[in-house]
């Protein structure tokens, strides 16, 4: 049976850790760190993440606000919003929640974002830092599954590691930490031939797909780590992974589940990168 990775429980600690450094910052510099996340547009299931991010962010201590605007926002109401955010010396993260409404493009959006108050890490600033292994912000879930996988005791060092996902979010980012982990690193996705195989040659396999439970138990390598990042719904309506997590911990050496694994991580590193963010800005 695998060992749970129980994100959830890791989570709490890295928001206490993150609530302890807000505390310190705040009285060093006599203000708390900002972090402004925009939402536009009526997308549910963004109200649910932005909500979640804001009720987490204020039992930090972290200052901010969200801006929430309509779907009928423009492009350029959307840029001009970030730069004015840019300009704010309270304001040391800024989150744009995608997906962006149609018709916007979220590009130009995110590019307007200052790099150094990139809490997402999607500025091409910081994408080219992480790819060439300088400090910056880097995108939260990738981050918070390398955390996972160090508390669940994985050595990552000369392990094979498969991506299932390519995504600029997701996929290529956690390719890059795990290299920087020095792991050999396959990056699979929909053209990949043969991919159970790909993933049955893993000593750690991270899924990001957004498929119900495409992994199964004859893709997994015995002991294999196994990260789902996936959120998706079954059959039945029921929130599940990429992996099919009753019958894959039967093989596995380590999971997360579904929900309780990636999801609570990613809000964790946010606040973590946007304490990050704040430090970086005072220096
Ligand atoms: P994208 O849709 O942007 O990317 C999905 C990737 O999966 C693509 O690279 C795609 O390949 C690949 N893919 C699709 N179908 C297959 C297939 N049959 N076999 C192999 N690869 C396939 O998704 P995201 O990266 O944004 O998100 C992935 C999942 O993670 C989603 O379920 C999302 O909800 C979840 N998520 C969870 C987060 C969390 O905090 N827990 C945070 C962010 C995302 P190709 O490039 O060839 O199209």
């Amino acid at each position: 049976m695998a060992k749970i990775l129980d994100g959830k429980a890791i989570a709490k600690t890295v928001r206490a850790e993150v609530a302890e450094g807000v505390k310190k910052f705040t009285e060093r510099y006599g203000r708390a760190p900002g972090l402004h996340v925009v939402l536009a547009g009526e997308d549910q299931a963004s109200q649910v993440y932005v909500r979640n991010k804001e009720k987490a962010a204020k039992e930090a201590g972290i200052a901010g606000k969200v801006h929430r605007l309509a779907t009928t926002v423009t492009q350029s109401e959307l840029v001009a919003l970030v730069r004015q955010l840019d300009d704010d010396p309270d304001v040391d993260g800024i989150l744009v929640q995608l997906p962006l409404p149609d018709g916007v493009e979220d590009g130009p959006v995110l590019e307007a974002i200052d790099p150094e108050k990139d809490v997402d890490g999607f500025h091409a600033t910081n994408v080219g830092k992480l790819w060439s292994g300088l400090p910056g912000l880097v995108p939260c879930t990738p981050q918070g599954c390398i955390r996972l996988l160090a508390e669940g005791g994985v050595s990552l060092k000369g392990a094979r590691a498969v991506v299932v996902g390519r995504s600029n979010i997701v996929g290529k980012p956690m390719a890059a930490l795990l290299i920087r982990e020095h792991a050999t690193v396959t990056v699979a996705h929909s053209r990949t031939k043969d991919l159970q195989g790909v993933c049955r040659e893993a000593d750690v396999i991270v899924a990001a797909v957004g498929r119900a439970k495409m992994i199964r138990t004859d893709w997994v390598k015995p002991g294999a780590a196994v990260i789902d990042v996936g959120m998706n719904r079954d059959e039945n309506g029921k929130l599940c992974g990429d992996v099919d997590f009753a019958s894959v911990q039967e093989v596995a050496g380590a999971i997360t589940p579904v929900p309780g694994g990636v999801g609570p991580m990613t809000i964790a590193m946010l606040l973590d990168n946007t304490l990050r963010a704040a430090h970086a800005r005072e220096k």
